[in-house]
């Protein structure tokens, strides 16, 4: 490679932009590149100055970019992809307390998962909480069950224990119902359901029906962080996500994440130049009854497109009235949207319509989507739709055919996600595996010409591992390897990853600076540890990033690559469950998975410990641990 800066880009064809001489920062070769740009699919080289692609071609196109401070990667023909997007998912609200976070995402068994809570129980101290929030189900373990309340109480008798299911339940261990002083005299709260003992003594076991609101509400009252924590805590979940080649999130806010308080990590971060991911956040209203008090107000602090190319304000939602909300319990039949749902629907649409703000809206079943879409189409024939403004649907996991087509006629988006992956065995009992086959159906929103956004809906019900994602995408199968969808319904690898880069891109308006590796775009992208487009299917979801580079900047490195991104402040309390265990927990390859996670799952008793430990399966070190011993 010459390290002159001769102007040879102009015999390759490409477009240079502004400034041809000074080096470029970044300068990666010998890549395999899927640039996700039609006219340029593929190519081995590219060269990022000043946070953008200034170069995208061979070896000879980025050459005349490099200078004495170029920091030059040889990816050594591993795959190249842009930086992957997630159009749905929970981070802002996620990072307050993610350093307080127990993650069984990915975890293969409850074996495994318990032996992990028992383990973070004994080292956490007297006073706080250990923490399972989502992104696990029944699902993914090799037992197909969630833990009993039995085994909570075993794997943690003194410390409070908190685990939630999805939307489904809480499941609060003995401990932690004595901290919140749940006795036999204390009513169900709003929503939900304590399951109670002969003795009317709450088990510990709250279900959420018909409303979610008992997991915000008991989650709300555990202890909380400093606000220095919360920063810190924000940028270890940011670079959580990075681990996966996630450079992009659109942010759908939350219960309990209210503007601007709970978005003071994020702003201070994108202020002092932290953040290792963009951000296009979203406003949700907080309180049932006074959404338009809410929207009145943030429309004096904020407007759409408010920000930065690392933080910015994308619009209203995933919740726009909280009467309109069909939480997705597939375990529990489908809520009924009180009376005056499509009311309020109809004054909050108006007042963001004519305020020129987008929005997107939580809707899982076609029966909502189908009220909403009559009051949409209402304030269109009454002429107070804004053509063009960007509008989303989340989820839409059971929207009918003649939907979809209302849904293009108004403009409007759908961003999908993989909860099915983890629930796709429960909805499927409850109404059938041929509707679970079209849910959601995502071949026929493609060939409708509609915009389809892929993500995750992180970490309360999936995982945020965007490679479980566009698993279930490809292969059209749950975590725990259930076929839920024919070919029909299924898509092309390169379909999948367009719905994680560019289709992201489209949704938050972005599509001119993201999406793919082109000259003058931002300079995202992963270096992958295997080559998506070539390994087996059953290998997609244990894909890494190797390498995640956003605005030129190497904010994750791993393996080969490992310290050339610059360390994490330290965790500011050792017995964080994530200083332990990090986050997701990849497996081995599937057949291996399988039987270890049998093993686990079967590796029950003493006995068998001892027998295990007399073979040398195990240390003698590991059975004596802690003063009970964690399994
Ligand atoms: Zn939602
Ligand atoms: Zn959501």
């Amino acid at each position: 490679m010459t390290m002159a800066g001769t102007p040879s880009i102009l015999s390759t064809g490409m477009t240079p932009i502004e400034g041809l001489g000074r080096p470029a920062e970044l300068v990666l070769r010998n890549a395999k590149i899927y640039t996700g740009d039609r006219a340029h699919p593929t190519a081995s080289a590219a060269a990022i100055r000043d946070g953008r692609f200034v170069a995208v071609g061979e070896e000879s196109d980025v050459a005349p970019h490099v200078g004495v401070a170029t920091r030059i990667i040889d990816a050594r023909g591993r795959r190249v992809i842009p930086g992957l997007n997630d159009s749905h998912q929970h981070v802002i609200r996620t990072g307050l307390r993610y350093l307080l976070e127990l993650r069984w995402d990915g975890v293969a068994s409850l074996r495994v998962a318990l032996r992990m809570l028992c383990e973070q129980a004994e080292r956490t101290p007297p006073g706080q909480w250990v923490r399972v929030i989502g992104g696990w189900s029944s699902e993914q373990f090799a037992e197909q069950r969630i833990p009993t309340i039995g085994e909570l109480n075993e794997a943690a008798p003194e410390t409070p224990v908190a685990v939630t299911h999805a939307y489904q339940a809480v499941l609060l261990n003995r401990a932690a119902l004595d901290a919140l002083g749940y006795t036999r005299d204390t009513p169900d709260p709003p929503g939900g359901q304590f399951v109670r003992n002969h003795a009317g003594v709450p088990t510990g076991l709250l279900l959420a029906t018909p409303s979610p609101m008992i997991i915000y509400s008991t989650l709300a009252r555990t202890p909380d962080t400093s606000p220095n924590v919360q920063l810190v805590s924000t940028r270890y979940l940011l670079n959580e996500l990075n681990r996966f080649g996630l450079t992009s999130v659109m942010d759908a806010a939350g219960g309990f994440q209210s503007f601007p308080d709970n978005y003071r990590s994020v702003m201070q971060l994108a202020e002092q130049g932290e953040l290792s991911l963009r951000l296009a956040y979203y406003l949700f209203p907080q309180t049932p009854g006074q959404e338009l008090e809410d929207f009145k107000r943030w429309m004096q602090m904020v407007r759409p497109g408010d920000g930065d190319r690392w933080l910015r304000c994308n619009g209203a939602g995933e919740n726009l009235v909280w009467a309109t909300n069909d939480y997705e319990n597939f375990a529990e039949p489908r809520p009924e949207l009180p009376p005056n749902a499509t009311h309020e629907l109809d004054t909050a649409a108006r007042l963001l319509l004519g305020n020129g703000w987008g929005f997107r809206m939580h809707a899982t079943y076609d029966e909502s989507i189908r009220a909403a879409l009559d009051v949409f189409e209402r304030i269109k024939a009454d002429g107070a739709w804004s053509e063009g403004i960007r509008w989303i649907f989340d989820h839409a996991e059971t929207v009918s055919p003649r939907s979809l087509e209302r849904i293009k006629a108004l403009g409007g988006a759908i961003s999908v996600q993989h909860r099915m992956a983890y629930q796709g065995s429960a909805f499927a009992r409850r109404y059938g595996a041929q509707q679970a086959a079209v849910s959601p159906p995502i071949r026929a929103m493609l060939d409708l010409g509609l915009r389809v956004g892929a993500g995750t809906d992180a970490p309360r019900v999936s995982s945020y591992n965007p490679w479980v994602s566009l698993a279930w995408l490809v292969t059209g199968r749950t975590v725990g390897g259930a076929l839920l969808y024919p070919p029909e319904n299924r898509v092309s690898r390169e379909v999948a990853l367009d719905m994680y880069t560019t289709a992201g891109a489209d949704l938050s308006g972005e599509s001119d600076v993201k999406g793919t590796i082109s000259v003058g775009k931002y300079g995202d992208l992963a270096v992958l540890s295997a080559d998506y487009f070539t390994v087996p299917e059953d290998d997609i979801s244990r894909i890494e990033s190797l390498l995640t580079v956003v605005d030129g900047r190497i904010v994750y490195s791993a393996g080969e690559y490992e310290d050339t991104a610059p360390p994490l402040p330290p965790i500011p309390f050792s017995w964080s469950p994530i200083a332990h265990y990090g986050a997701y927990q990849q497996s081995p390859p599937r057949g291996v998975r399988q039987a270890q996670a049998l093993t686990d799952a079967v590796a029950e008793s003493t006995e068998h410990r001892i027998w295990r430990e007399g073979r040398g399966e195990i240390g003698a070190d590991v059975v004596r641990q802690g003063h009970h011993g964690c399994y």
